[in-house]
């Protein structure tokens, strides 16, 4: 058992100071890495000491795994943590870790490697009985089998990429005539996502529910289950809101899945936190989808509902302790929501809307919390994945996690960029999702911008508002100065309308 003094943290923004914090309470010094764009950046003023890696492409900082080994050894740095994204899933950069003699705090190597490809993961547990949606059990290599195992499964079919993430090369087939020019842009989009053309078949499930188990393993072989997380409400296959628990799960299908997620993990002799992926049918019958080797995202929720702190556990499972938490021991007490605030513009098919933050005021009060890496008046960077904040709300129970999730969005206040609040807000209020019948479809059966226009903001309102501050513009003495144009009235009117 080595303990950890020194952590350097390989990522950036709200993930960077979330890890940073508990770090911090356990006494352990910290380390941020940044890249020029980051200068300014909250995490590199929490941390104790903070080294400029590079420009400010990833490619060229925040991926530069030798450069960021460099600084561990001029630092007497002794671990790293990841965060997600990045560095996180490299089996190679766990690698180089290791032999620098440093701790990764993740899994080895070789867990990441095997979860790394949606195949392998699926060969990996083929020894466990877990339940796997019908496919092929390899990548494709001649069309015409291809086309007679899908007959054989049932149209529709998933086309997808092995080494796929973020939703990526991913490609419905509604009919057997739409096979060869789904499958060649799968191919392609996969060549180009991720420098690895390899595709396969899965049937595809029409009414899905994204459901995770969070597991924790450690270095003896013991491994847990945190219980669930659903992620249903997604736009373009990517989450957008998750909660813990999911609405619909009984006892008996939280613990199955709970137990499967436990032999996933055993089956590539997994250690550190990780993440079972499950699609859920109207049925409730579930299916293993892949394994994320890492801290996720959403991984508060989890912390909100059993009063468990990942990234401690994490470290403490790098250093080699046994874990502490027996499965016996934990419950699920409560409800937490959580909804990522994207600097992205929903009414425009959720392009990244990219600015400084001209007001940005966070909700507060009992049950909310907040975990971002800004502040007002910065600028969010167009490098980088362009969420704002996470807003988690928890309660005792799923009704009052929403309403506070309902008050803490009205709350928040930011201008300068249009966000998903307003999208969430409109999640949060949804008879679907307040009844918890709902699916990965969600934001197609449900969402159009429009559904986004209250009374208030219509065309009429807008204008009358434009005109009366123009008006009071007029008003004004002439050595005021202002010179503001209804043109610019006007955009600055449409920049709040979506608060
Ligand atoms: P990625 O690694 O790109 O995130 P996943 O395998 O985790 O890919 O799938 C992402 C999302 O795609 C799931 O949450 C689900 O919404 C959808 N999906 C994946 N597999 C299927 C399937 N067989 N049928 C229906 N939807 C699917």
């Amino acid at each position: 058992m080595t303990s950890i003094k020194k952590l350097l943290v390989a990522n950036r923004g709200e993930i960077a100071l979330r890890i940073m914090r508990t770090a911090r309470e356990m006494g352990i010094k910290t380390v941020a890495i940044y890249s020029e764009a980051d200068r300014h950046a909250l995490h590199v003023r929490y941390a104790d000491e903070a080294v400029c890696v590079g420009p400010a492409a990833s490619s060229e900082s925040y991926l530069r795994g030798d450069a960021i080994i460099d600084v561990c050894k001029n630092l007497n740095v002794d671990a790293i943590h990841p965060g997600y994204g990045f560095l996180s899933e490299n089996a190679n950069f766990a690698r180089m870790v290791r032999e620098a003699g440093l701790i990764f705090v993740g899994p080895s190597p070789e867990s990441i490697e095997v979860m790394g490809s949606k195949l392998a993961a699926k060969a990996a547990v083929a020894a466990y009985n877990i339940p796997m949606v019908p496919g092929t059990p390899s990548a494709i290599t001649d069309r015409t089998e291809a086309k007679r195992l899908s007959a054989e499964i049932g149209y529709p079919i998933l086309i997808k990429a092995s080494a796929g993430g973020g939703g990526k090369g991913m490609r419905i087939v509604e009919r057997e005539a739409d096979f060869d020019e789904q499958m060649d842009r799968a191919v392609s989009e996969a060549l180009s996502a991720f420098g690895d053309g390899s595709v396969f078949i899965e049937k595809y499930v029409t009414s899905p529910r994204h459901v995770e188990i969070q597991v924790l393993g450690d270095q003896h072989g013991n491994i847990i289950h945190l219980f669930e997380r659903e992620c249903s409400v997604q736009r373009r296959h990517q989450k957008v809101v998750e909660e813990a628990p999911s609405a619909v799960l009984t006892p008996e299908i939280r613990d199955a899945m709970g137990r499967s997620a436990v032999d996933v993990a055993r089956a590539c002799g997994y250690y550190g936190a990780g993440t079972v992926e499950f699609i859920v049918d109207d049925q409730l019958n579930f299916y293993f989808l892949e394994m994320n080797t890492r801290l996720q995202v959403e991984h508060p929720v989890t912390e909100q509902i059993t009063g468990v702190d990942l990234v401690k556990q994490m470290i403490y499972i790098a250093e080699g302790k046994p874990l502490a938490i027996n499965q016996a021991d934990l419950q699920i007490k409560g409800h937490a929501v959580e909804v990522r605030v994207y600097a992205e513009d929903p009414t425009n098919n959720f392009l990244p809307d990219v600015g400084t933050l001209q007001t940005y005021v966070r909700p507060q009060g009992n049950g909310v919390r907040v975990d971002d890496g800004f502040e007002q008046g910065m600028d969010i960077p167009i490098y980088y994945d362009p969420m704002i904040a996470k807003l988690i709300t928890y309660g005792n129970t799923r009704e009052e996690a929403i309403d506070k999730m309902i008050r803490a969005i009205d709350e928040y206040q930011i201008t300068g960029v249009q966000t998903t609040l307003p999208f969430c807000r409109f999640v949060m209020e949804h008879e679907a999702f307040r009844s918890g019948q709902f699916d990965t479809h969600f934001v197609n059966h449900y969402f159009t911008p429009e559904v986004l226009q209250t009374p208030e903001n219509t065309d009429e309102s807008e204008l009358a508002a434009v005109l009366a501050a123009y008006l009071m513009q007029q008003q004004k003495p002439k050595t005021n100065g202002s010179t503001a144009t209804v043109a610019q009235q006007r955009s600055k009117w449409k920049e709040n309308r979506l608060r």
